[in-house]
């Protein structure tokens, strides 16, 4: 035994650690499995070289470990090139056959024709152990062209990928290979060659250099998870973290893999998805298959879970070559909380129709007693008047004015109940047309006022309730000339379009409105000013609100300010 024994048992030990190291890091990947290999040619040439330059090697031993040598230095450049495609997802090299073809061919062939003994010259003694020296034949030279090519190709890919990804991990970790493969394969070669050349040879060859690339894979392996984080790691870990079932389909709809969302909304846990119970999902599935089969993408359907428990899922299959994905979406609780919300806006809906009848009712039959109450004090009043003294003559006063009120609140009530109980049947309307019949109902009015009403643009044609249009355009017109401030009023009407909406805009320049009461007064019966200042029950703008949304439109106003005139403004379906 002497020092360079050591050394390559050293190393033998090296690439050993280094294989188990890189199987151990995903024994999944196909690209760590070519780099073990790659490390186990190294391992098995260190190993030959330790029995070579071991001074007790007889000679018959040394031909015979040269051979087996063979074997390692014929393939590891193979698994180089090999290595730096997956490395790369190199998808045209992956997935052309000629690529393994020549891959395996050639070192088999050289492996054989070593065997014949038409590459080495084994062996000569040296001053630290025997030497197999190459021969000047053919079969040599081709395995140099070979190696050499096969180096130059494979250099050439990384240094592509290094150009061409956008990644920054990805460009530093082919950077280190790049230096790594230059130093050991580029100097270890020139180093070989001049001592051949200077007639001595140096037992440091490829394999001990080969520890520096070694060194610079497992750093790109611990720093970037080259090796643990492969493209279908990746994917793997997607597809496990992602919320929704994804299951694989071959062409005939049979289940080729699942990811673990998938068995949980079938109701299976989340167990590995190679145990998925594709037995008990085939019922299920073939309706998926037959949807297939069918050409349809996206369908609703329910499953039920060995609990029992009744899933509605959304399914959406895509084609990918041959084979499907499937993805699954467990709407249940959607589902539910869709139709809860229907009963609910059902239920809402049936009290509300409820309360207009009840409102509509009551104040229908209010009016009669209430008639009757009027009617009888207007007797008193008339019959006996010389009876009653002047206080006496003042309560019978108030009590007509306040039955007289009562009966103007009762009839506003009938008619806010009437919006939605004896509502007509929607109709094209042209609303240009009804604010001209408004105009002229309200002439004298405006005349009085000295008003000018202004349509600014056109008036869409739209279908409504007719009538109800026209009350809408009234009150709102009968409001901005009501309230008008010292000037005379002037009105702009305007519609804009906006989406499916038409959004009409009655403007007044009169007393304004405190934006703090926007909402108040739309409210039924609340107004802002007594009867004395302005006449009026309230029921006007609340009325207008229960058309507008009749109409499935909004209703809001806009104002500066008091003193700075408001808009009223809606949105009607176009
Ligand atoms: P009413 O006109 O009987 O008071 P409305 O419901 O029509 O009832 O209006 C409610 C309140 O909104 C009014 O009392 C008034 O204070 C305010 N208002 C309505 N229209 C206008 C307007 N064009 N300018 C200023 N204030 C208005």
């Amino acid at each position: 035994m002497n020092f360079w024994t050591y050394v390559h048992l050293f190393c033998l030990a090296a690439y050993t650690a280094g294989f188990f190291y890189v199987i151990i890091k995903n024994p999944y990947a196909v690209l760590n499995w070519v780099l073990a290999m790659l490390f186990f040619c190294f391992a098995l040439w260190s190993a030959c070289n330790a029995i070579l330059y071991n001074t007790n090697t007889t000679f018959e031993l040394a031909i015979n470990v040269s051979k087996i040598q063979g074997v390692a230095w014929s393939s590891f450049i193979t698994y180089y090139f090999l290595f730096i495609i997956f490395l790369t997802n190199s998808r045209k090299l992956i997935e052309n056959p000629a690529t393994y073809i020549v891959t395996m061919l050639a070192p088999a062939l050289f492996v054989h024709m070593n065997y014949q003994g038409e590459m080495l010259n084994c062996c000569r003694s040296e001053f630290f152990g025997m030497t197999a020296g190459w021969k000047t034949t053919p079969w040599a030279l081709a395995f140099f062209t070979y190696y050499t090519v096969m180096f130059i190709a494979g250099t050439s890919v990384l240094f592509i990928f290094r150009n061409r990804t956008r990644i920054k991990i990805e460009k530093t970790m082919a950077d280190i290979m790049l230096t790594g493969a230059v130093v050991v394969f580029v100097l270890g070669s020139l180093i070989n060659v001049i001592m051949k050349m200077m007639g001595t040879y140096l037992p440091l060859d490829a394999n001990v250099t080969f520890l520096i690339f070694m060194g610079g894979l497992i750093y790109c392996a611990e720093k970037y998870e080259m090796l643990s984080m492969t493209g279908a790691r990746i994917a793997d870990k997607i597809t496990a973290s992602i919320n929704e079932g994804l299951i694989l389909l071959g062409a005939d709809g049979e289940i080729l893999g699942a990811n673990s969302m998938a068995l949980e909304i079938f109701g299976y846990g989340a167990e590995k998805s190679g145990a998925f119970p594709v037995e008990k999902i085939e019922n299920s599935m073939r309706v998926v298959s037959g949807k297939m089969k069918e050409g349809v993408d996206d369908f609703e359907m329910k499953v039920m879970t060995p609990a029992g428990e009744e899933k509605d899922v959304l399914v959406s299959i895509r084609a990918i070559e041959k084979r499907a994905i499937c993805i699954i979406r467990d709407i249940t609780s959607k589902k539910k909380d869709e139709t809860e919300l229907a009963e609910l806006v059902e239920e809402l809906k049936r009290s509300n129709e409820e309360l207009e009848k009840f409102a509509y009712v009551a104040s229908h039959d209010l009016k009669e007693p209430l008639r009757m109450v009027a009617s009888y004090v207007q007797m008193l009043k008339k019959k006996s008047s010389a009876k009653f003294n002047a206080d006496e003559m003042d309560y019978i006063n108030f009590a007509s004015e306040g039955a007289m009120r009562m009966d103007d609140l009762i009839s506003d009530l009938l008619e806010y109940s009437r919006v939605g109980t004896k509502g007509q049947k929607f109709t094209e309307t042209d609303l240009s047309a009804v604010v001209d019949r408004i105009r002229d109902i309200l002439k004298f009015r405006i005349q009085d006022k000295k008003a000018g009403i202004v349509i600014e643009g056109s008036l869409p044609v739209i279908s409504a309730d007719i009538t109800q249009m026209e009350q809408l355009f009234q009150n709102l017109l009968e409001n901005a000339l009501k309230f008008s401030g010292k000037e005379p009023p002037v009105i702009r009407i305007s519609s804009v379009k906006k989406g499916v909406f038409h959004e009409i805009s009655v403007k007044d320049n009169g007393i304004g409105i405190d934006m703090q009461y926007k909402e108040r007064i739309f409210m039924i019966f609340q107004r802002l000013h007594s009867k004395e200042e302005y006449e009026g029950t309230g029921i006007g703008l609340a009325i207008c609100k229960k058309i507008v949304e009749r109409h499935h439109g909004k209703m809001w106003v806009e104002s500066e300010g008091e003193g700075k005139g408001s808009a009223f403004i809606f949105t009607l379906p176009a």
